[in-house]
């Protein structure tokens, strides 16, 4: 195969990096995906995406942005908050005809409800400073269900196993509860720190949501509060653990035993208190 030209017909990626001088960020967390075959990989996790219109926060360089497409989206709106990238990403358009769509910003601010055209999904190796907020924003508000049919996203795996956590589990708690009150979630696969350049720390792990049609009937916030409040001393009695919203009280008023530890609830329990203590 020619060394200039990757499967897709553009530039491989390393060629890309080096002739843009794209050194790395670490503020933006900036681990860049260089192997089309793994970002493929991600693309195809992400399900059939002929009739979807992608949005992915961060394409950097554009690695997966190029599987997206090349895997068939019908358009991909990639916001990225590095202008340095924004060269790169307009000869990808370029490439594709105008099927991506590059918005310069950060992905918090943005509105992406108000991008989605048509069915839309959100496919992100995402930046670890900013993903477990970007994942807790998409996942709480009051309207459900959401403008995505799934979410593909890369986190660090302990952030990862922390999303699928059930009752029980080491690392379940405020993000397992939210993600699973939402979402059916589970890890695809890991990806080892090789697979990115420069190679972090720790091992990651892409993640798939989807949002249940039905969940179960709560108040967001009521069910933030009672979280924040249960896992904030994890190794304590809820009874304990809860009193400033009711403590013993509360408890008894949904039958859970006030010597339980929060590990311990799983997302219906937490559900009915975070019911009970909005209507308390
Ligand atoms: N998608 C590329 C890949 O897989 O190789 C890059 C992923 S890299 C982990 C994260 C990307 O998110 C970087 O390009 C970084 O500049 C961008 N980024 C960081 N913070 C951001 C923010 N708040 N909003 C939008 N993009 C951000």
């Amino acid at each position: 195969m020619n060394d200039n030209v990757a499967i897709d017909g553009l530039p491989p990626l390393r060629q890309v990096i080096e002739k843009h001088e794209l050194a790395t960020k670490k503020s933006l967390g900036q681990n860049f995906l260089l192997d089309l075959n793994l970002t493929g990989r991600i693309a195809r996790t992400a399900g059939d995406l002929t009739e979807l219109t992608v949005i992915e926060v961060g394409p950097g360089p554009g690695g997966l942005t190029r599987a997206l497409l090349m895997h068939g989206a019908k358009q991909v709106i990639a916001i990225e908050r590095d202008s340095r990238c924004l060269p790169v990403l307009a000869e990808i358009s370029d490439h594709y005809e105008g099927r991506l769509k590059v918005i310069e910003g950060d992905a918090l601010e943005v509105d992406m409800a108000s991008l989605a055209e048509g069915p839309t999904a959100i496919v992100a190796n995402l930046p670890y400073n900013v993903g477990t907020q970007l994942l807790v924003n998409w996942l709480s508000g009051p309207d459900w269900p959401p403008f995505y049919k799934s979410l593909t996203l890369m986190f660090q795996r302990e952030v990862a196993q922390r999303i699928v956590a059930q009752a029980g589990d080491n690392h379940f708690g405020r993000l397992g509860v939210l993600a699973g009150w939402r979402c059916h979630a589970e890890i695809a696969f890991d990806v080892s720190p090789q697979a990115f350049w420069p190679p972090p720390k720790v091992t990651s792990s892409v993640v798939h949501l989807t949002p249940r049609e039905t969940p179960i009937e709560c108040d967001g916030t009521a069910l933030e509060t009672i979280t924040r409040h249960a896992f904030g001393q994890r190794r304590k009695m809820l009874r304990q653990s809860l009193k400033p919203l009711g403590g013993q009280e509360l408890l008894d008023r949904v039958g859970i035993e006030g010597t339980r530890r929060a590990e311990t609830l799983d997302v219906a329990e937490f559900c009915a208190l975070a019911n009970a203590y909005k209507t308390a």
